[in-house]
């Protein structure tokens, strides 16, 4: 069977409803459906979830919101009367609006009765039994997980041969509490089923068809990427392409579970596979999976006479930024020199006694920062132990003019990644994707 997760615009209104039942009856093994709450029926639209929050902080400082309450209400009630079904969400909105200005209500339980009642409607209109997540996502104290108890909890409450609906984005602490995981957690509560169940694949439908190959604002159309690995959308993601929530992978990947991301808005396009391995299907000209990259990073470096023979240099650097609770991304070296670097927003505050501390630690020759750079990450399974892709990648930066500030490849060869001057960021990628994408 196949566990199908929704995201927030494919749950926005009654004509979304129709597009994920007609989704769910051409494959009868989609028994199990993870909703979102509901999200942005255009673009200067709200999300519920967006407005749950809202509401919080206007109770909070003492500010009515029943005029936001409203809004929120009155988007499920319109999708319910839309699709004309029977069910009565009257009740159980008028007692929430009454324990908000009771202020008796916690915020994570208040922004968690988005998903809750767009997982109402849903089991209503398709006929399924409606599994409250509380039910069955028990968080330990420390905010994590207990999968054990969670998967047996699902397993113990689904019906087999009978679908499910089930509200993403929450579930409950040991004391009953309701607790959310971080924004677009729904990810994350359609992976645990999907692990709980031993489904054979996660489907996860949202507004695009599939991952994309790099950010459609900086390249015209982006091609979706069909077969992406665990381990490069891991670098996909770190250097900055946002699809599944980061911490979605983790249950899937341990029961070894492929994830298709598919746009519910175009159902037929087969949308982006990801799993441990591909096997076979090496098109040579098709080194590179996706495109990604940052803008804003800076610089340390730092040079010393004979510091090739010195023990502890790096090491002292790294005290420094500890001691500031820094991480590093990289550290490009040379042999009388050394340089980390990191995003700009975590030096930013304490630079100079950052570069004081470094200073006299070290005692440096010469110490510098330089700001203003973006870093660019080309993934690829493919490129992998194979000779020649760095030097066409970075003979085509060249012909184009752009200047390379910083190099690394990490040792898996699963990336090249380079920094460029923040004004060639947007060029780069582009010399990228149209020299050996298109
Ligand atoms: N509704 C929540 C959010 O907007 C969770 C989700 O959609 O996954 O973050």
């Amino acid at each position: 069977m196949k566990v199908v997760k929704f995201g927030g615009s494919s749950m926005a209104d009654a004509g979304q409803y129709r597009k994920v039942r007609d989704i769910l009856l051409a494959d009868p093994e989609r028994m199990v459906v993870i909703v979102s709450a509901a999200g942005k029926r255009s673009k200067d639209d709200h999300k519920i979830t967006d407005l749950l929050y809202l509401c919080h902080s206007h109770v909070k400082y003492g500010v009515d919101c029943s005029r936001i309450f409203k809004m929120i209400s009155s988007r499920y009630l319109d999708i319910q009367r839309d699709l004309d079904l029977d069910i009565d969400l009257m009740p159980e909105l008028t007692d929430l609006k009454r324990r908000i200005d009771a202020k008796s209500i916690t915020r994570e339980e208040l922004v968690s009765r988005g998903e809750y009642f767009s997982a109402k409607l849903m089991a209503a209109y398709l006929g399924f039994q409606f599994i409250d997540a509380a039910d069955w996502v028990i968080f330990n104290m420390d905010g994590t997980v207990n999968q054990t108890d969670s998967y047996r909890a699902l397993r113990e409450r689904i019906t087999p041969g009978h679908g499910a609906v089930i509200p993403g984005f929450y579930g409950s602490m040991p004391d009953g509490t309701i607790h959310t995981f971080s924004r677009g957690g729904s990810d994350i509560t359609g992976s645990l089923a999907a692990a709980a169940l031993d489904a054979d694949v996660y489907e996860n439908w949202t507004d695009v068809s599939g991952i994309l190959m790099a950010d459609p604002r900086l390249v015209d159309d982006p091609q979706a990427i069909p077969e992406v690995t665990y381990d490069e959308l891991r670098e996909l993601s770190y250097s900055g392409a946002q699809v599944l929530h980061e911490d979605s992978i983790f249950p899937v990947r341990e029961k070894n579970i492929p994830v298709n991301i598919r746009n519910t808005n175009d159902p037929t396009a087969p949308g982006t596979m990801i799993q441990e391995d591909f096997d076979g299907n090496n098109d040579p000209d098709r080194f590179i999976t996706g495109i990604t990259g940052k803008k804003d990073f800076s610089i340390i470096s730092l040079s010393k006479r004979g510091m090739s023979n010195q023990v502890g240099v790096l090491y002292k650097v790294l005290k420094v930024l500890v001691r500031h609770n820094i991480s590093v991304d990289y550290v490009p070296n040379g042999i009388d020199n050394v340089s980390v670097v990191l995003p700009t927003s975590a030096i930013e505050k304490n630079l100079y006694t950052i570069m004081a501390e470094i200073k006299q630690e070290v005692e440096p020759d010469t110490l510098d920062v330089h700001h203003h750079i973006a870093v660019v990450a080309a993934v690829g399974r493919r490129m992998a132990f194979r000779p020649g892709i760095s030097g066409k990648i970075f003979a085509a930066l060249g012909e184009s003019g752009i200047n390379i500030r910083m190099i690394n490849q990490g040792p898996d060869e699963l990336n090249i990644i380079f920094g460029v001057d923040n004004k060639d960021f947007e060029a780069a990628i582009r010399v990228l994707y149209n020299s050996f994408v298109k």
